[in-house]
């Protein structure tokens, strides 16, 4: 039988510098939060237009810290887009409130002032938005509703690196945004995350409550040659980052620029490719910014003659490695107990996309092969 050669659906962009990286933490002896944590937040922070990082486990717990920061508690309501990876949802119920789906955009897949307020409700507090596969949502727009409506605005912005709103990077004047270096993302640290702040003191805070509630932080005391007797200010958790982990980081950043413009380089060709194709409408930039392309997902209208998960069979019998769109967490087991309004947009998108193959080892015959099975399927 012939060896199917499979395109996979990403691979992380990792090279010989990024193992030296981590060897040389290795060879240091630091390798648990320290120098290169602190570097790696200073030039994450600076890449994103926010004033301060805070390096962290994973996008995971980087949200949940933005609601712990913002004093979310039992009985509060959060907007969520139920289209979204289900962390986001998910950390919600860790401070113990109610997450309240919303629908979304069709064109973004992103939540919009219409949609956040009509599920809007004197016990909402927050809202978490996400900046959906990397495409920016309306930061301009949401930001200044929230503020209208006296509610924190967190970020989720695990899927932004490199993506822009407004003629800035998409993490540019958020109060709050959580960030996710997972390898399925465009710039990896293995595991990892961060939560960029504006504020000084949130940071401080934030630094306080990923390190047990310590007033000092480990690698401090470790520094000083003076004792210093540190104290436990407030219950807080375990969400460190180690210096492997930044080693590795630092060096991903000096990537981002180059993987991004590739991206969208090869998006461009996916458009040109699928342009004559009825019924596939491939995601593009929104009218306000430009994404990092961190999913390229299509949209299959009713033209087009087959299902999606018909076409995602033929792919994979092909081999091409794509992916169903992007999950709506009401639909999943965990959140039955949940009866979300109407989301008729919600259950289209995770319903009809699926995500094509896009990394930095796609070549151009690659695309003419993932495209080629989506022409003869149309
Ligand atoms: C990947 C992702 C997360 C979770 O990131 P981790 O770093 O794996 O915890 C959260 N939200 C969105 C939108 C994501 O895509």
């Amino acid at each position: 039988m012939a060896v199917v050669q499979v395109i996979p659906v990403m691979i992380p962009m990792l090279g010989e510098e990024e193992a030296q990286a981590a060897a040389d933490a290795v060879r240091s002896g630091w390798v648990a939060q320290g120098p290169r944590v602190a570097q790696f937040e200073k030039e994450f922070a600076a890449t994103v237009g926010a004033g301060h990082g805070v390096a962290v486990s994973s996008c995971t717990t980087a949200l949940h810290l933005a609601l712990v920061l913002h004093g979310v508690q039992p009985g509060d309501e959060v907007i969520v887009p139920s289209l979204s990876f289900i962390a986001t949802a998910n950390a919600v119920r860790y401070v113990g409130a109610t997450p309240v789906f919303a629908d979304v955009d069709l064109a973004t897949g992103n939540l919009t002032v219409e949609t956040i307020d009509a599920v809007r409700t004197p016990r909402t507090t927050a809202i978490i938005a996400v900046h959906q596969g990397g495409v920016p949502f309306d930061t301009v727009g949401l930001r200044k509703a929230a503020e209208g409506w006296g509610l924190a605005l967190v970020e989720d912005a695990a899927c932004a690196a490199g993506s822009t709103a407004y003629g800035t990077p998409a993490g540019t004047g958020a109060a709050v945004a959580a960030w996710s270096f997972h390898p399925r993302k465009v710039l990896t640290t293995g595991e990892g995350g961060m939560v960029t702040v504006d504020d000084a003191e949130a940071a401080v805070r934030l630094r306080r409550l990923r390190e047990h509630g310590m007033n000092v932080s480990a690698a401090d005391r470790h520094k000083s040659s003076q004792p210093v007797l540190e104290a436990y200010l407030e219950t807080a958790y375990n969400y460190r980052m180690t210096d492997i982990q930044a080693a590795v980081g630092l060096v991903q950043l000096g990537r981002l620029a180059g993987l991004v413009a590739q991206r969208r380089e090869l998006a461009a060709r996916y458009h040109e490719l699928l342009a004559g194709i009825d019924g596939v409408v491939p995601v593009r930039d929104p009218a306000y910014g430009t994404t990092n392309y961190q999913s390229f997902w299509v949209l299959l209208t009713p033209d087009y003659r087959t299902s999606r998960d018909e076409l995602l069979a033929e792919l994979a019998k092909r081999g091409v490695s794509a992916r169903r769109g992007i999950m709506a967490a009401h639909l999943e087991p965990a959140y039955a107990d949940v009866t979300p309004a109407p989301l008729p947009v919600t259950e289209r998108i995770t319903r009809d996309s699926l995500i094509l193959p896009l990394h930095h080892k796609i070549t151009e015959a690659d695309q003419n092969h993932i495209v080629g099975v989506l022409r003869d399927l149309a």
